[in-house]
């Protein structure tokens, strides 16, 4: 008999999972071995929503965003009893290693199940691009875009009304989708979890862009930053006399993450599915599956675990000489 694996999504959902779920199955497939989806991330493990997965199965699931297998989050999980039950549910269904296709905390979870002896292997997956052992996760470049799309609509309107507009953009404590949007978008100013911000500078901005002559002004701020919309908002209406600008704020949120995915997430995704099973196949466990430097890489989930992969400051730099 083959081998028997199983595979899940876990935590945010983020466009190419679909495509990663649809690589490791048909790899797995192509091995000789039987493939389980697990329903609803670490939930399903624990609840034994388990069921095998065709070639079929996986079909035309490629240019979808989220997960057809559900996502969840799953605090049963953090507790041994939790990860117990979900280790029985395994062994149940022979299964010998689980692919986690998720995010910082997901990987967490993946490496306390193999602290307890079943094997896991990661495949990085966060629009949030917070997670160390990949350059840029599955999942952010969709989202990149989409914040973009969103950004180059709002100048539209913005340049029509001399208005300074505050979008937000997702990412929890990663200033990364802040910083990239911005810097592709050409915002004035970017607020960011890394950098403490100085509403007073951002102001003096605005109104040196509104003295200068410039039809809009655009600041993209990060949720995890000192100052998100909300707060830079309010900082703005108590100055509003000497911005000149009108201002108006939106909220990006799960907008961000409905996407259907680039043709760079789908791509990442076949890759990370196949180095995935590979590291099944060479018996290299509690590692998580990215991408460095273009090339696909294991690193062990020990090194990963507890961190939050910081952003690049000449990018920073850069977006500030640029605005
Ligand atoms: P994203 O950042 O893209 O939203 P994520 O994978 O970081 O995704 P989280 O909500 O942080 O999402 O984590 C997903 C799930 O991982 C949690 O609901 C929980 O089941 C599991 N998990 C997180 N931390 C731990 C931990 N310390 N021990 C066991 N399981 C954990």
């Amino acid at each position: 008999m083959g081998r028997r694996v199983a595979v899940l999504t876990s935590g945010g959902d983020a466009p190419g999972m679909n495509a990663a779920i649809r690589a490791v199955t048909r790899v797995s497939i192509s091995k000789g071995w039987s493939v389980f989806g697990v329903r609803n991330g670490f939930k399903g493990l624990i609840s034994g929503t388990i069921e095998q997965l065709t070639t079929r199965d996986v079909g035309g699931i490629m240019q979808r965003g989220g997960t057809v297998l559900g996502s969840a989050r799953c605090p049963e999980f953090m507790t041994v009893e939790g990860r117990k039950l979900a280790i029985r549910n395994l062994n149940q269904f022979g299964v010998d290693c689980v692919f986690v296709i998720g995010g910082n905390g997901s990987q967490t979870g993946n490496y306390e199940l193999n602290k307890m002896g079943f094997n896991g292997i990661g495949i990085a997956s966060t629009i949030d691009n917070d997670l160390v052992g990949s350059d840029i996760t599955l999942g952010v470049d969709t989202a990149l875009n989409i914040a973009l799309e969103a950004i180059d609509r709002l100048k539209v309107t913005a340049s029509s009304h001399q208005r300074a507009f505050i979008l937000e953009v997702m990412g929890r404590q990663c200033g990364y989708l802040a910083l990239m949007s911005g810097l592709a978008g050409g915002a004035e100013a970017i607020t960011m979890p890394e950098v403490p911000t100085d509403p007073e500078k951002i102001a003096e901005v605005v109104q040196a862009a509104y003295e200068h002559g410039k039809s809009h002004a655009l600041i993209i701020a990060a949720e995890g930053a000192d100052y998100n919309a909300a707060k830079l908002t309010e900082f703005f209406y108590a100055n509003k006399e000497r911005l000149g600008f009108s201002i108006r704020s939106t909220i990006l949120g799960h907008v961000q993450r409905g996407g259907s995915p680039s043709a760079f997430d789908r791509i990442l995704a076949c890759k990370l599915g196949l180095g995935a099973v590979e590291a099944a196949e060479r018996g290299e466990y509690s590692v998580v599956v990215g991408t460095i430097k273009g090339e696909v890489t294991t690193t062990p989930l020990a090194d990963i675990v507890n961190k939050t992969k910081g952003i690049d400051i000449e990018m920073a730099r850069l977006a500030n000489i640029l605005d």
